[in-house]
């Protein structure tokens, strides 16, 4: 991780909170666009990705009966985390049902770094594991963003190219109803008066 290399004006996209309120702004390819955001939206954005209680991100999600899913949200948590968060219904059988801390409460952040810790730029473990969190996934997305984006390129150069064939083809198409216009014109210039009266019409 090399935070230094960030802009120091970096502003997130979503709270628009700046790196130093924040401490750390997240570049991140998100729905396909480059996006600045801070550790608190970047995990609210990306739930299922990472267990919301042990902040551990998944290369796949917990097999079924090792998990707990919001009941509300995407996010996926490991049942073992979950279970002490999670309350069970009798009219649901013994299936615990399971909150994410930001379904929970909506006014829940992630990350949260004192007045203090912010001076002396300190960060205690939690906030670490949410922050190391925070960086895979921006570092993942990032990857997949870049594979995303050699494609991308590809498919506009093909798009640009075939567009020019259009405009071109467009363009030989309107020169050639211009000079059938003109040609038209040219044999109605006698008639001024009926070009006066059509004008007059077609207002
Ligand atoms: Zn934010
Ligand atoms: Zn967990
Ligand atoms: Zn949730």
């Amino acid at each position: 991780m090399n935070h230094t290399s960030q802009p120091p004006s970096a502003t997130c996209t979503s709270c628009a909170t700046t790196q130093r309120l924040s401490l750390i702004i997240h570049n991140v390819r998100y729905l396909a666009h480059n996006r600045h955001f801070c550790t608190n939206c970047l995990l609210k954005n990306h739930h299922g990705l990472f267990c919301p209680i042990c902040f551990q991100v998944y290369n796949d999600s917990p097999p079924p009966h090792q998990r707990l899913m919001c009941l509300r949200c995407p996010s996926i948590a490991h049942r073992s985390c979950a279970l002490p968060f999670s309350t069970t219904t009798a009219n649901a059988g013994s299936v615990p049902v399971f909150l994410c801390p930001t379904c929970a409460d909506h006014k829940f952040s992630y990350f949260n770094i004192s007045a203090a810790d912010r001076i002396s730029r300190t960060v205690d473990d939690k906030s670490f594991k949410v922050l190391a969190a925070a960086s895979q996934i921006a570092a993942d997305s990032m990857n997949k963003g870049a594979a995303a984006a050699r494609f991308e390129a590809e498919r506009r150069a093909v798009e640009a190219a075939v567009a020019r064939k259009r405009a071109k083809e467009a363009m030989e198409e309107l020169a050639s109803i211009q000079a059938k216009e003109e040609e038209e014109n040219s044999c109605c210039v006698v008639d001024l008066n009926l070009d006066a009266r059509l004008n007059v019409t077609e207002e």
